[in-house]
């Protein structure tokens, strides 16, 4: 459906869980979240009358996110149900790959169509020490696992942090060039416990320059229809793509929502303006009425963010919202 500003929503974001078995430093405190009370969290009946009745509105891609999505239990079945909605035409899924060694062939079963898997370096040890813990050959063997059972295409996230990772940027793009992946350098939001830390960011223009590949002409994700920007060339096996959330908006043709773990409508993931929506789906209104709330509040899409700002700031931290 579209938004009062003509924009064609179509793209849902689902977080299912505010948990993680990994504590990555610019989206987790070590300790100390105030976790989300399990009875605030959707079921995952709630979760698909959610897509059904969004199904109903136009809605045909869903990514399913967190958090880590693969620890919450039963999330295969719920899966298996959430593809054979009809109207669903593409399910995807976010991980840190943690747990994709043992559980690709089981998601490509259960009707996942790709995976965006979260990996900031190569370095074994600044992996630890970044995700507080993490093990990076799982990471790799869930890449390998996921490109074996075809969960394509796979895509992975590179969250680009100042003196941390940037100097590892050519080394994901021989990556993208050996293998069928599609490489995302991600700017660094201010969101949660990032916000104070300015000048880990690295600018889009930034990073291009890193590559040497300032001036080439990109293309919008054709994939996705998403904020990304890819460059392939000759040779490539995968591609290598830009998501700029700061330096550049792409809020005119911003085509998503989001629902978090606990219910509410993120119209705009950073903008924290939300509509409590598990509060709809606990009264007892029928599917009509549910649908009518939801289609208002997809009406009352904010225009753009304001995440330029210094003084904005997000009450959640990402895993709370669902990245
Ligand atoms: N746990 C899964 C994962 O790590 O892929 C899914 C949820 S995670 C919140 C989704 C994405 O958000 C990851 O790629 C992560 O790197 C990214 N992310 C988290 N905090 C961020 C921040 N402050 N700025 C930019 N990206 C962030
Ligand atoms: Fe967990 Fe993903 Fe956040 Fe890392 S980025 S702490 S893996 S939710």
């Amino acid at each position: 459906m579209q938004d009062q500003y003509r924009r064609q929503i179509e793209y849902l974001r689902i977080s299912i869980t505010d948990r993680c078995n990994l504590r990555c430093k610019y989206c987790m405190p070590p300790e100390g979240v105030q976790w989300i009370p399990h009875e605030s969290i959707l079921t995952y009946e709630e979760i698909s009358r959610v897509m059904r009745i969004s199904t109903s509105l136009g809605f045909r891609r869903f990514r399913i996110t967190g958090g880590e999505p693969l620890i919450r239990s039963g999330i295969l079945e719920f899966l298996q149900n959430a593809s054979q909605i009809s109207g669903v035409e593409d399910l995807m899924l976010t991980t840190n790959g943690i747990l994709l060694p043992d559980m690709a062939e089981d998601l490509k079963k259960a009707g996942v169509n790709r995976v965006n898997i979260s990996l900031d370096t190569f370095d074994e040890d600044k992996f630890r020490e970044l995700t507080r813990g993490g093990d990076i050959k799982k990471v790799f063997q869930g890449i390998h696992r996921s490109l074996e059972v075809g969960l394509h295409p796979v895509k992975l996230n590179v969250v680009v942090v100042r003196d941390f990772n940037s100097h590892e940027l050519p080394r994901f793009m021989e990556l993208a060039h050996d293998y069928p992946v599609h490489v995302r350098f991600i700017e660094l939001m201010p969101i949660g416990i990032s916000s104070d830390k300015r000048s880990d960011f690295v600018s889009i223009d930034e990073m291009k320059a890193i590559l040497g590949l300032e001036g080439l002409k990109a293309t919008r994700d054709i994939r996705g229809g998403g904020p990304a920007e890819y460059i392939t060339s000759e040779g490539f096996k995968g591609s290598v793509g830009f998501i700029s959330a700061i330096s550049k908006h792409f809020c005119s043709t911003c085509n998503r929502i989001r629902l978090t773990p606990d219910g509410k409508l993120r119209l705009c993931l950073h903008s924290s303006n939300e509509v409590d929506f598990r509060e709809v789906l606990r009264s007892n209104k029928s599917d009509d009425e549910v649908r009518d709330v939801f289609a208002q509040a997809i009406w009352n899409k904010p225009a753009e963010h304001h995440m330029n700002d210094q003084a904005w700031q997000d009450q959640r931290i990402m895993s709370q919202i669902g990245g």
